[in-house]
């Protein structure tokens, strides 16, 4: 299995994955927060094209997660996967998308990839993280939580690879212009992940599996590449994992999982 971010950050969140099992190869997307021309073009970088994707899940109903989709739906006509209350949040999902509905707490399989959402906490309606599965190579996905839980913390361990959100620095943000509201939501248990949660998160995981991880969805105004450069670092020396960044428009390039 291998795996590419085509964009990453508050403008848009996408994730192709690709599973070569019997000389057959399957494409899916986790997320389509980009437009139809936006996500052409990145795949095209990738040498993939949008008839080559098999099928996507959308994680919940924020716009930087979902605003591509159903215009993608409607071109290449391929299944899409949501939680029923991710569903029941959207008026446009209502009126343009047929989705088959998976539960936040149940195991499902779409061709050849085993997908096991579990809830966490976000400020949408039924948000989901992700761990995919293809054979014995195992990718999480973790964007969009206002903390970690026991749960979230015990799936993790499995994982060999981990895309997980590192949304601000702590003093950027409150440093920042933004409203007291807005900071209070972004850094409430209902909002995003710190750089601190998110570091904290990979050390408490002291996996035997864990051998890549990207630090993904840094905010533009409340973070710096540099600032989560050097806490990736830090990480690489003492487990020897390779750390990357998704860059909101360049992604990543793609990453093996083995
Ligand atoms: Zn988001
Ligand atoms: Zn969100």
């Amino acid at each position: 299995m291998r795996f590419t971010c085509l964009a990453s950050g508050s403008e848009g969140n996408c994730i192709l994955i690709e599973s070569m099992q019997n000389n057959k190869t399957e494409r899916l997307l986790i997320d389509c927060g980009i437009n139809l021309v936006n996500l052409e073009k990145r795949l095209a970088e990738r040498s993939v094209t949008l008839k080559q994707i098999d099928g996507v899940v959308i994680t919940h109903e924020h716009g930087d997660h979902c605003k591509g989709v159903v215009s993608v739906v409607k071109k290449i006509e391929i299944p899409v996967f949501m939680t029923y209350g991710t569903f029941l949040a959207s008026s446009s999902f209502k009126r343009d998308l047929k989705p088959s509905f998976f539960s936040p707490h149940k195991k499902f399989n779409f061709l050849g990839f085993e997908i096991e959402p579990f809830p966490v906490p976000h400020d949408a309606r039924e948000t989901i993280a992700i761990i995919i599965k293809v054979g014995d190579c195992c990718l999480g996905v973790l964007t969009d939580t206002g903390m970690v839980t026991k749960h979230t913390l015990n799936v993790l361990k499995k994982v060999g690879a981990l895309v997980i959100e590192f949304n601000y620095d702590e003093n950027l943000l409150n440093q920042s212009k933004y409203p007291e509201a807005l900071k209070k939501r972004i850094s409430s248990n209902y909002g995003h992940l710190s750089n601190t949660s998110a570091f904290n998160l990979i050390r408490a995981l002291e996996s035997e599996y864990q051998k890549v991880i990207v630090a993904a969805h840094l905010s533009t105004n409340n973070n710096s590449e540099s600032i989560v450069n050097s806490l990736l670092e830090k990480l690489s020396h003492e487990s020897r994992v390779n750390t990357f960044i998704a860059g909101q428009s360049s992604g990543t390039p793609w990453i093996h999982v083995n």
